[in-house]
């Protein structure tokens, strides 16, 4: 095949993907275009009874023939299918109260309930450490603690920095 002739396939192809485009879309009638240019084409020009009396293979030709059923499934098959054991949610096994606070957890697993506590206390910390250093980047290199209300230091924690809470320490939090 020349070249002429793959460009006019190609060409021809083109126009086939387009109607095909335009009669899934719901617009299958004649579009004009949108500005029109008097020239010279360089592309062979279709001759309007060539191209009623044989179209050319197209590209998109051998694309069309997919796999598709050749019977139509029934309804109580597919729903036998979809609503099959295996694809059923599994019961869970692995369900316990927290011993801390009693909600539903997974065994060997955090509590969320706990860990969410724990964490809204320790933020409230981390706040006020910031207060107390003023700025970033200032932080002592000792060990911090922090000390509840009613608390006081023991011995061993003389040389490091105490940070005071005016709260009352949480059962939980140790
Ligand atoms: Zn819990």
């Amino acid at each position: 095949m020349n070249l002429s002739g793959f460009i006019h396939s190609l060409r021809c192809s083109l126009l086939h993907i387009e109607c095909r485009l335009l009669q899934a879309a719901g617009l299958d009638r004649h579009l004009a275009p949108a500005l029109a240019v008097s020239g010279h084409s360089l592309l062979p020009q279709l001759r309007p009874q060539e191209e009623q009396e044989e179209q050319p293979p197209g590209l998109m030709d051998s694309i069309m023939w997919m796999a598709a059923p050749k019977k139509r499934r029934t309804i109580e098959v597919n729903r036998t299918r979809r609503r099959a054991v295996e694809k059923l949610i599994k019961i869970k096994t692995n369900i316990e109260p927290c011993l801390e606070c009693g909600h539903l957890k997974q065994k060997h697993v955090l509590c969320g309930f706990c860990y969410a506590k724990v964490r809204r206390e320790t933020t409230l910390i981390r706040q006020q450490i910031q207060v107390m250093e003023g700025g970033p980047l200032k932080a002592p290199a000792v060990e911090t603690i922090v000390l509840y209300e009613g608390e006081t230091p023991s011995q061993q924690d003389k040389d490091k920095r105490i940070v005071e809470k005016p709260s009352k320490r949480p059962a939980w939090f140790s």
